[in-house]
């Protein structure tokens, strides 16, 4: 299985990537909900139901499920 992608990878970071949702930085990014999660996002590659998956935005590192960064998308 692919490496989990660490809160403080460069990129991971200026994305306010966090593996859990409800830790994100709410005065940082207003529009940030608690219900939004990578498992919820446009950008999540996996199955919902998988703990951790793949995201389009980090290439070869997986992201929790229950993770969010500021470029989530809602599915269309
Ligand atoms: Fe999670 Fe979506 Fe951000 Fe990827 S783009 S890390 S799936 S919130």
């Amino acid at each position: 299985a692919q490496a989990l992608l660490d809160e403080k990878d460069p990129q991971a970071a200026a994305l306010g990537y966090v593996a859990d949702s409800a830790k994100a930085d709410a005065r940082k990014y207003p529009k940030h909900d608690n219900a939004q999660l990578c498992n919820g996002c446009a950008l999540w590659q996996s199955k919902p139901t998988e703990a951790q998956g793949n995201c389009a935005l980090f290439a070869g590192k997986q992201v929790s499920a229950k993770g969010w960064c500021s470029a989530w998308a809602r599915k269309g």
